[in-house]
């Protein structure tokens, strides 16, 4: 086991100080060599957050709900780091889209969806471990360039493209335009392992039975449903052509998930005329779905 997980503690919710002491997480028994009681500064840009809520998305990934009382809003696509530092000062950082919608500043409650990563550092224990009421130390938001809004770019057509935890920024521009009332044309179009790992299943299929604008496809990797006509395979290129919009209506395009996903995709889409510029890409770590 990795040392972040084996010793995660995270820091107690408390300071508007800028301040905060070091605990083991929700009482657990003080573990060798803590620091606990121990006073540390939290560097500029950090704010402690309260884990308050957490939500099973898949076997393999939760919904966090945090409550950041200094959030200061967010837009839709961006993302934020959560640090963890162990008892004897290890600290982990890790960069999670936020998957909530757009909220105002001070509304203070934000989500992330992690998905566990085998043999990972820190994803193992935010899925597995991490409890509610626990703290953790947070900066954000971040980004500024994958981002939808829909005061800014409403009208323009938007073809979403995400692999696996790919989808967590773009379902938060999903949940803008809903939450906005907004009817601008997107498709969305998913690849996934298995079934099981889908995210946000019945939310997904909801906002698609609506008829509103919203459409989306999902191409399955690893394993297909027993009433699948097609076996797992990777999207391609005529899957993305037929699947998304046409270069002509100049789309804006946004592409997340893993290097491997997002460099085939956004190849194809140039591949097919679409302009370079208009193509918004986030990667999410170095392995291919
Ligand atoms: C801008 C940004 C936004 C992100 N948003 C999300 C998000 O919303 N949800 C989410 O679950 N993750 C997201 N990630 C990925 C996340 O930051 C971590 O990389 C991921 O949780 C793995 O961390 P770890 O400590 O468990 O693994 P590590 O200990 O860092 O890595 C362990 C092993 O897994 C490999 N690995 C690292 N990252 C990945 C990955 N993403 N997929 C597969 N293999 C990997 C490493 O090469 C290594 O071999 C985002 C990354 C970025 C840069």
């Amino acid at each position: 086991m990795t040392e972040a997980r084996r010793s995660a503690t995270t820091p107690e919710a408390s300071e508007a100080t800028g301040v905060v002491e070091l605990t083991g997480a929700t009482g657990a028994a003080e573990p060798q060599g803590a620091r606990l009681g121990e006073r540390y500064a939290v560097p500029s840009g950090w704010q402690v957050a309260t884990l308050v809520g957490r939500r099973t998305e898949s076997p393999s990934a939760e919904t966090l709900v945090l409550d950041v009382a200094a959030w200061p809003g967010h837009q839709a696509g961006q993302h934020l780091d959560l640090r963890l530092t162990a008892p004897d000062g290890y600290t982990a950082e890790r960069s999670y889209s936020i998957a909530s919608g757009p909220t105002p500043s001070g509304a203070g409650r934000v989500e992330v969806t992690v998905q566990r990563v085998r043999d990972g550092e820190v994803s193992p224990y935010l899925v597995d471990d991490f409890p509610v009421g626990s703290a953790i130390e947070v900066r954000g938001p971040i980004g500024g360039w994958f981002v939808w809004d829909p005061a800014r770019h409403a009208g323009t057509p938007v073809l979403l493209l995400a692999g696996g935890s790919g989808l967590v920024p773009v379902m938060s521009m999903v949940r803008a335009r809903r939450a906005a009332g907004d009817r601008t044309p997107f498709r969305l179009i998913y690849s996934v392992r298995t079934p099981d790992d889908r995210l946000y299943t019945d939310e997904l299929d909801a906002l698609a039975a609506r008829g509103d604008g919203f459409e989306a496809s999902t191409i399955y990797t690893r394993a297909v449903s027993l009433t699948a006509l097609r076996g797992p395979r990777r999207l391609t290129s005529s899957e993305v052509a037929s699947w998304g919009w046409p270069p002509e209506l100049e789309p804006r395009v946004y592409v997340c998930g893993p290097t491997g996903f997002v460099e085939a995709v956004a190849r194809m889409l140039v591949a097919q005329g679409h302009d370079p510029a208009r193509v918004r890409t986030e990667r999410f770590g170095p392995a291919g779905d």
